[in-house]
């Protein structure tokens, strides 16, 4: 991703780029469900939707269903749209739980196109339409990780990058102040730079091995740190969001592609043991299984600094959450795209040195969304009701960051959702989580009251209405697939 990006924003008369991998080590892979800002990504690198999406098998995406996550049988969707719209002014939850108060029980799901759409496996593409109801979603992919990177390597070598398969074994520093002045491959050669960037997964080569930048672990809050992960066939129709269940130790996720279906169980090794979660994933998943399951290991938590001296650590050399709310593949993204508009000004002072205060706007910038998104994600274990298994007892009663207690509070006390300009999960992101594991706020924005009771009944049914007929009129996620991106039959065969 990073280098199809800089090959299409950079001229190669401004930086030649060099791209390393190592095809013995391979890449980690997993990381098939993406957020809808991919499709900005893919736009801004001048990619074309339709071959990206049959190219890497991939499904639309409108949300993400969580099952059991506050109480055992619970079912929500986080949607990739809004709820309602804004009425007077005030946004449109407070109208909802004023009729709640009033003994009007509809449900909040109905107010949302892309919930109601991903209920009956329907998808369309949003309208530009903005008084259109079809204009108020988005929407992502499910694709296969490895199909999307073989892809954006075929993308940056037609746009000059020059790529060597090869695997470094060290790296040289500057003696002076430790800079990186080249990488050593295991065949002896040296491939020289100015610049670095990190992009070796979990191992951290230059940023941590070499430079020794430190990690701030988030284990206490987010405490899965493995996954075992499986794809098996296809089985029943193909959804147009991902499935998170709640399990004893942790979750499943279930993302459906169009090749099959990939399925992983997280889980914190404190509650479960490695062959017990794998024999869970086993018998839990809906086809037949393609392979036996893989282990993955990981710690929650980021890179004290992820641009250090002349190293900036992208992926998940920078850090990594956990793949609840598919965030690494945009923290990708945000990363990518962050530095190219720093790098685009004058990053280099007249002696090649970064000038420091880039520097530290960048981390500070790449630290504000990993906060951000760590908050949002401590909320779906904290917000449980759960005590049945001992991760849900110390989900339950943990302490969590106080960023997140004002959140809550704020919330609970107010009906308020915290929103800032910039950040990844905005308003309708914290609703559904909030609503949908219970959290229920006290009151309402007294605003709401301004509107005469009638006629907000009527806007609510109307509302109601124009979303459960414009569901009727979509097609279903397959028929829609299948006529605008249908994947090559080929990865099936290969697959089978
Ligand atoms: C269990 C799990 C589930 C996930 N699910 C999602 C998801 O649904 N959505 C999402 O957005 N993200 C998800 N992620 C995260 C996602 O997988 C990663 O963000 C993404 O794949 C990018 O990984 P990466 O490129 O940073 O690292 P990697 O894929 O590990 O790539 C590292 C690269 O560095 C190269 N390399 C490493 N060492 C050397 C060396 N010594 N010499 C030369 N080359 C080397 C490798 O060859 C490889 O090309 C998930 C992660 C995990 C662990």
């Amino acid at each position: 991703m990073t280098a199809a990006a800089f090959a299409a924003v950079f001229k190669s008369n401004q930086m030649s780029i060099q791209l390393i991998e190592s095809s013995e080590i391979g890449i980690v892979g997993v990381g098939e469900a993406t957020l809808p800002h991919i499709r900005f990504f893919n736009r801004r690198i001048g990619l074309d939707e339709r071959e990206l999406m049959a190219k890497t098998q991939a499904t639309f995406k409108l949300g993400i269903e969580f099952r059991d996550w506050a109480r055992l049988g619970d079912s929500y969707i986080h949607p990739f749209g809004v709820f309602g719209g804004k009425m007077a002014g005030v946004p449109f939850h407070n109208y909802w739980l004023r009729q709640r108060a009033q003994g009007v029980d509809s449900d909040i799901e109905s107010y949302s196109l892309p919930i109601m759409a991903s209920r009956a496996n329907k998808f369309a593409p949003p309208s530009e339409d903005h008084t259109s109801v079809m204009s108020t979603f988005g929407y992502a992919f499910q694709f296969d990780a490895s199909l999307y990177a073989a892809y954006l390597r075929g993308v940056s070598e037609k746009r000059g990058v020059k790529r060597t398969d090869g695997k470094i074994v060290d790296a040289r520093l500057r003696a002076e102040d430790g800079w990186v002045e080249a990488v050593k491959l295991a065949d002896g050669s040296e491939i020289a730079g100015d610049f670095f960037i990190d992009c070796s997964g979990f191992r951290g080569l230059l940023i941590e091995q070499a430079l020794k930048t430190g990690y701030d672990e988030w284990t206490k809050w987010l405490p899965c740190d493995r996954a075992a992960a499986m794809p098996c066939e296809n089985f029943g129709p193909l959804t147009p969001y991902t499935r998170a269940t709640a399990r004893e130790a942790g979750w499943q996720w279930r993302i459906p592609l169009q090749h099959r279906t990939g399925n992983g169980y997280v889980y914190s090794s404190k509650f479960i043991s490695d062959d017990e979660a794998a024999s869970k994933l086993v018998s839990r998943v809906d086809g037949k299984p393609q392979a036996d399951p893989r282990f993955l290991r990981f710690t929650a938590g980021r890179r004290k600094q992820t641009w250090n001296r002349n190293v900036v650590a992208i992926g998940l050399a920078g850090g990594f959450l956990e793949p609840l709310e598919s965030t690494s593949i945009h923290l990708i993204q945000v990363a990518i795209t962050t530095l190219i508009d720093y790098m685009s000004e004058r990053t280099l002072s007249g002696d090649g040195a970064f000038d420091p205060r880039i520097v530290s706007a960048y981390n500070r910038w790449i630290e504000m969304e990993y906060d951000r998104v760590r908050d949002f994600l401590i909320l779906h274990y904290h917000a449980t009701e759960r005590e049945d298994t001992p991760l849900w007892q110390y989900c339950r009663h943990m302490q969590i960051p106080d960023s997140l207690q004002h959140k809550m509070e704020l919330f609970r006390r107010r009906a308020r959702v915290v929103t800032y300009k910039d950040g990844l999960f905005l308003e309708p992101s914290w609703l559904a989580v909030y609503f949908g594991q219970r959290v229920m706020p006290d009151g309402y924005d007294p605003l709401a009251d301004a509107v005469d009771g009638a006629q907000l009944a009527q806007r609510m049914n109307t509302v109601r209405e124009q979303i459960a007929q414009a569901v009727t009129q979509m097609p279903t996620h397959e028929e829609f697939l299948a006529q605008y991106c249908p994947a090559e039959k080929i990865a099936m065969k290969a697959m089978a």
